[in-house]
């Protein structure tokens, strides 16, 4: 059980991201917490693992406030998985599920093992074990991400728009395996996504946020379309056909904006602003944020986020790539992979309502 008991969150620029939230997510079961871009999903679900800490307030975890406890060994009970799955980039597939289990110390060939059952398990057969991140699918390196956060066999897993990178058939492929696993392992989950189509498939329960991290509602699927509580959870709701009508309007160049990039590795040229990352091969890998760099961009500096292809994104998966990434513009691609810039949720939408969405 994970329990926020009025928890707030006021970054250091005095800005409130979430407003004295109190919510429990029930052992076993999948809650999931949906809204709006930069309502405060993603520092919600930071404050459980501590990657951020709150200004007031206690977050519980099995009955104790995680603010009392040795934060690396209760991470290590912690699955947690990111757009994109976060794979280390220079580790083979296998050495990637093995990290945290190595790290407890579990015996090299028993963990090796584990993680052959567990690629299997999330669909991979034993071929891909010796291969790197790049040489997988965005799809085959979100499913690897799950079976890593799954190695350590952890009570609770956090999972932060786990598939919001992905096609709409690759996407649902993966949600009907991650209920199929669930329903084996039964973990504690705490999931974001600003789909709220996704929430209403994979929540047990859903925990509705708006503007401020401020809570809408809180109940099972059936109860939030049975009863939306307030207008702005019903517009939430309502708001899923929009957004499928998307997926039939193509990605158009016209507001593709310029971005600075950077290697990893490598310093940044500039000290203000989102940049966008790229690992050794050359490949677009997610946002560092130029403010609150030091020194040069490590792999644990990137927030990882998927780009999208300019020739064949349509608008839906640009605006769910946006949604999911940090800073809220999605990365745009050529077809070779190559950088070319990054466009604003607000210009997608602008682009879809000019097509007659
Ligand atoms: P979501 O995941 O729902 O899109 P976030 O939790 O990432 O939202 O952000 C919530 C709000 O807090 C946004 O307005 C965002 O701009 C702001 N925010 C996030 N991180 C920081 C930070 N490090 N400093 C200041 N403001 C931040
Ligand atoms: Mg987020």
């Amino acid at each position: 059980m994970i329990e926020f008991e009025n928890v707030v969150k006021t970054y250091d620029n005095g800005h409130t991201a979430v407003s004295n939230l109190s919510f429990t997510a029930p052992t076993g079961k999948i809650t999931v917490l949906v809204g709006p871009s930069g309502c405060g999903k993603t520092t919600t679900l930071r404050m459980i693992n501590r990657l951020i800490t709150e200004t007031s307030g206690t977050i519980r975890l099995g009955g104790t406030a995680t603010s009392q406890v040795d934060t690396i060994s209760m991470r290590r009970n912690i699955g947690y998985v990111i757009q994109n799955a976060g794979l280390f980039p220079h580790r083979t597939i296998i050495d990637n599920v093995c990290t945290v289990p190595l790290l407890k110390k579990v015996e090299k060939s028993a963990a090796r093992a584990r993680a052959l059952e567990l690629l299997t398990l999330v669909g991979l057969d034993a071929s891909y074990a010796d291969r790197y991140p790049w040489q997988l699918s965005g799809g085959q390196q979100q499913r690897v991400g799950v079976a890593r956060a799954l190695a350590a066999d952890p009570p609770y897993m956090l999972m932060d728009e786990p598939f919001s990178a992905v096609d709409p058939v690759v996407r649902k492929q993966l949600q009907d395996e991650f209920l199929r696993i669930q329903a084996e392992m039964a973990k504690t989950i705490v999931m974001v996504t600003h789909d709220i189509d996704e929430a209403l498939r994979l929540g047990d329960q859903i925990v509705v946020l708006r503007e401020g991290g401020n809570l809408a509602q809180i109940g099972s699927p059936e109860e939030l379309l049975a009863q939306p509580a307030n207008e702005f959870v019903a517009d939430f709701l309502g708001e899923s056909r929009g957004y499928h009508a998307l997926s039939f309007a193509s990605l158009d160049s016209a507001r593709v904006r310029a971005v600075e990039s950077v290697r990893i590795g490598e310093a940044l040229r500039v000290r203000a602003g989102w940049v966008v990352v790229s690992n050794a091969n050359g490949d677009v890998v997610g946002w560092v944020n130029a403010a609150r760099q030091q020194g040069p961009v490590e792999i644990h500096d990137v927030h990882w986020s998927s780009a999208v292809n300019l020739r064949e994104a349509n608008l839906r998966r640009a605006l769910d790539a946006a949604l999911a990434s940090p800073n809220h513009e999605a990365i745009v691609v050529d077809e070779f992979g190559a950088l070319r810039g990054a466009v604003a949720v607000a210009d997608i939408i602008q682009m879809s309502e000019s097509r007659g969405h």
